[in-house]
């Protein structure tokens, strides 16, 4: 008998502190108070209209009102291997593809499915929050490679292999980066991935921000890279960032088949499938015209560069450029230990609190990601919002 009323198992694992952020910030506008929110992961844009036309049509439709195979609807699975090929050059069959609430649910399916007590996954810091916790939750042991502002946040070979031991199973690969906005160069994502097959050890690759990348920097896709690879390697991708899809949540994974038929089972036990609704929404996103795409990625390289630019012009600020994704990840060490707004800042955190209460800017601190003294801010908001936040936050510390 335990008194104890929630499992150890999630006891342990803490609120998503990018969402209590974005939630705190929307309490607030509701509440009428003028908030600049850099907190969310979303891009502001809405869904393309012929998206949310099909997804209407998917609602009139009675066999929409039933459950589709737990995997996906055939059509949507089909779609996302012909999409696969187009956009990152990787053959594939439907039938690896299993279609998840998102691609934080398919993270969660496929760090299930592959992991045992012990098994240590090998990610890098500043990582995404919830990596660490999906592989705890799972069993699996998360294991921090720490990068810096001087390596670009990625990680090196030599990173990897100090930190693998014979209870390392996976690498967890994500580029371009959420918090950071890192993108690996083809050559050392082909570098990491032959080191990968060489050990033997699976690659997750998440791919959700794959065409969001800017100025020099290329997306590639490792299992194109090292073909070896293969058999041992799971991507991970979605609708949400590509297609200003977030609240739909559709996402996936492409295994190979052993893995899929795994993580369909297991998908079959705790959701079923995917709303009907947004697995046809998805479909019309994939095989539907793709010119927004590019339009908006100029629109966030835009607004990317007048981050980057307002930023590094607060003293005590340094704001690396970077390539990918919609986040900038500046340092704000040399600003902690000020007095601001009548209180003293010793850490990110406490300054995320004073930013929040005193110039009503919500931003994540670089604990929520293992990177204390750096702040991540989300430029996936309008660009008046932009300036005006990073004014705000100038005009705070100035
Ligand atoms: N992977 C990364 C790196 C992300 O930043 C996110 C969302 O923020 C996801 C996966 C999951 O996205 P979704 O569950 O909305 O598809």
């Amino acid at each position: 008998m335990t008194n104890r009323s929630v499992s150890a198992r999630v006891a342990g694992i803490g609120e998503s502190p990018t969402l209590a952020v974005t939630a705190k910030a929307k309490a607030l506008a509701a509440a009428g108070e003028s908030v600049i929110g850099f907190g969310a992961g979303e891009p502001d844009f809405p869904t393309p209209d012929h998206v949310v036309e099909a997804a209407a049509r998917a609602c009139a439709d009675p066999v929409m009102h039933k459950y589709t195979p737990a995997a996906g609807l055939p059509a949507l699975r089909q779609a996302i291997a012909d999409k696969t090929v187009r956009d990152s050059g990787l053959h594939v069959e439907a039938a690896q593809v299993v279609v998840s609430n998102g691609g934080k649910h398919a993270l969660f399916n496929l760090f299930t499915t592959l992991l045992d007590p012990g098994d240590e996954v090998l990610i890098a810091a500043p990582y995404w929050v919830s990596y660490p916790e999906q592989i705890r939750l799972a069993g699996g042991e998360p294991v921090v490679i720490r990068t810096t502002k001087e390596t670009g946040f990625r990680a090196t070979i030599d990173d990897l292999e100090a930190a693998r031991t014979p209870r390392t199973k996976a690498v967890l690969f994500v580029s371009p980066s959420n918090p950071t906005g890192a993108v690996y160069p083809p050559d050392q994502v082909e570098q990491i991935g032959r080191w990968a097959h060489e050990h033997g050890l699976w690659v997750v690759t998440d791919e959700i921000y794959e065409h969001l990348v800017y100025g020099e920097a290329e997306f590639a896709s490792m299992p194109v890279l090292v073909p070896e690879l293969t058999d041992r390697t799971i991507v991970v991708n979605g609708v949400a960032k590509t297609y200003s899809m977030t609240g739909w949540r559709v996402g996936w994974t492409i295994a190979p088949l052993e893995i899929s038929a795994a993580i369909t089972r297991l998908q079959s036990h705790v959701t079923s499938n995917v709303a009907n609704v947004a697995q046809a929404a998805a479909l019309a996103a994939l095989t539907g015209p793709q010119e927004l795409v590019e339009e908006r990625r100029l629109v966030f390289d835009r607004r990317r560069r007048t981050a980057v630019e307002l930023l590094e012009k607060i003293d005590g600020v340094v704001c690396p450029e970077p390539e990918g994704a919609f986040y900038v990840f500046p340092s704000f060490e040399d600003v902690l230990g000020r007095d601001i707004a009548g209180r003293r800042v010793t850490s990110t955190l406490d300054l995320a609190d004073v930013l929040l209460d005193a110039a009503r800017v919500a931003l994540v601190p670089g604990e929520a990601f293992g990177a204390p003294g750096y702040v991540r801010l989300s430029y996936a908001l309008g660009d008046d919002d932009l300036v005006e936040g990073i004014t705000r936050i100038a005009e705070l510390l100035g």
